[in-house]
């Protein structure tokens, strides 16, 4: 037997290493089954002493260690690489909710949480972890942190940097970093937790984490609002902001297309119209209230964009079920475009009043250079954040002669423009090993610097998730 397998074998319960390829198949392939890597086992510890025993033997070993959470990651960082050398150290045994404390508004998960057990667990004390994504079934605490995720609720709520209070962490040489608190403000020197927030397992273990949670949303408004351009959503976002503030909870835009391939591909979706309308506008409000007349103000509102003929159309949900099947067609969309074609999705950012101008130069740039790709678009508009994808068939991909070459020109071109507009190149979804190549090319020399310093600090021998953010 291979004697890493074996010494961790022996360390680990019955049952935590897992050798069959059948059964660690799974963890070597992302969620869109594109990427795919090789291991010499997967380690599921249950404890973070576990972690950390595994942690220290890969080190003395020089062995390297892959992270995998819910292993829902869009840029492939969970996957490990394809020379079999690795470990993959799946945090999914480790999914307790250590405390949940309602006059704290906090609550402690361990790493293997699911986002829906969080969410639970919240609502039991009146609370809630307001983190609201596609995946939340599968994605985990430890990923969430580690991606910095985003999803519908950062408008309002912010991302994962907003709501962690502290994190426990095993380090690369296996020692664990206590940082659990739950405190508000705290100012004895480097926030250390917000290093490991968004560093995509390249710095350390994510074994538990303290969230912040918020008051119960308990009056809440819908809008499925039709509009004819990009600029009218971008006018409608001012007029609510003017209205609402900081109770709108989200603001989603979906193209004529994205609504189109999401009712041909997940039964039961639905829309409020007879036709997807150019622009879809999603509108959520919320708060704490159970009295606030929140549907009769933004009905209100929207008539008098229809007076104005700012927009086409407008629908505010009638019920608590009109509202779920409305953020049950934005949720599964991910999964339609996954049955639908080959989908080639970018994750930029620009400043909120650009992104007009962004799918105006994308748009171009697609027709010109790859006529055969259908734009889709879904933005969470209020934070500027586009997912711009080129939609494929797979016939089509099929024939291509050199894949590779055209993702890299598709992914210039549109990077380009968003830096080019001020914007990120990775809004939400992290660098992985998807855009590594990016992360050099368009990271200005002294960021680039400082970033590969502190990896080098943290984890001198590049033992955690090598050729993940960084080269191998
Ligand atoms: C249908 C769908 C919808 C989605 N919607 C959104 C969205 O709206 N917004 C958004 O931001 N993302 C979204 N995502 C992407 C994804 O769900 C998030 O990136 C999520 O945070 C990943 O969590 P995970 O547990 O699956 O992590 P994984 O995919 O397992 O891992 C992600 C990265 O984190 C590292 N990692 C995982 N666990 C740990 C740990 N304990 N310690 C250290 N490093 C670790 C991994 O090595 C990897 O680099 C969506 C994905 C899907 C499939």
């Amino acid at each position: 037997m291979d004697p890493v397998v074996a010494t961790l074998t022996r360390r680990l319960p019955p049952g935590a290493v897992l050798t069959d390829p059948a059964d660690t198949a799974p963890f070597c392939v992302d969620w869109r089954d594109r990427e795919n890597g090789a291991v010499r086992c997967v380690v599921l510890p249950g404890t973070t002493a576990e972690v950390a025993a595994v942690v220290r033997e890969c080190a003395e070993r020089g062995v390297n260690l892959f992270l995998q959470g819910g292993n829902t990651g869009l840029c492939y960082g969970a996957v490990p690489s394809d020379d079999g050398a690795g470990v993959v150290l799946a945090l999914r045994r480790m999914n307790k909710v250590r405390r949940v404390d309602r006059l704290d508004s906090s609550l402690i998960a361990e790493a293997g949480a699911p986002l829906v057990a969080v969410h639970g667990a919240a609502k039991e004390v009146g609370r809630q972890f307001p983190l609201y994504l596609g995946s939340e079934g599968s994605a985990q605490v430890g990923g969430l942190v580690s991606t910095n995720a985003g999803g519908t609720g950062v408008l309002r709520y912010g991302s994962m940097r907003s709501l962690v209070l502290g994190l426990e962490v095993v380090l690369p040489d296996g020692r664990v970093w206590n940082g659990l608190s739950t405190l508000r403000k705290d100012n004895t020197g480097y926030d250390l937790k917000q290093l490991f927030i968004g560093a995509e397992g390249t710095l350390g273990v994510v074994t538990a984490a303290a969230l912040r949670l918020f008051p119960l949303t308990r009056s809440s408004a819908h809008a499925w609002v039709a509009t004819d351009t990009p600029g009218q959503v971008l006018e409608l976002l001012g007029h609510c902001q003017d209205a609402f503030d900081t109770a709108i909870q989200a603001f989603e835009l979906l193209s004529r297309s994205e609504v189109e391939i999401t009712l041909a591909n997940v039964p039961g979706n639905r829309i409020p119209f007879a036709a997807a309308p150019p622009w879809s506008v999603l509108i959520e409000l919320g708060d704490a209230d159970p009295e606030a007349p929140l549907a009769a103000r933004l009905e209100r509102v929207l008539e008098r964009r229809l007076e104005a003929g700012t927009i086409a159309d407008a629908v505010v949900a009638q019920s608590e079920s009109q509202a779920m099947s409305f953020w049950r067609l934005r949720h599964t969309l991910s999964e339609a475009n996954k049955r639908h074609g080959m989908s080639h999705t970018h994750d930029v950012s620009v400043p909120v009043s650009r992104v007009p101008e962004f799918l105006g130069e994308a748009d171009i740039m697609l027709a010109r250079d790859f006529p055969e790709a259908v734009p889709v678009v879904v933005a969470h508009f209020g934070d500027g954040n586009v997912h711009y994808i080129a939609m494929f068939t797979r016939e089509d991909w099929a024939r291509r002669a050199d894949p590779a070459v055209d993702i890299e020109r598709l992914q210039t071109s549109v990077h380009d423009i968003a830096a080019r507009l001020g914007g990120s190149f990775s809004a939400e979804h992290g660098i992985g090993r998807k855009l590594v190549g990016e992360l050099q090319r368009l990271t200005p020399p002294p960021e680039l610097d400082l970033l590969k310093r502190l990896k080098r600090a943290i984890d001198p021998a590049g033992r955690f998730n090598p050729g993940i953010m960084f080269p191998a």
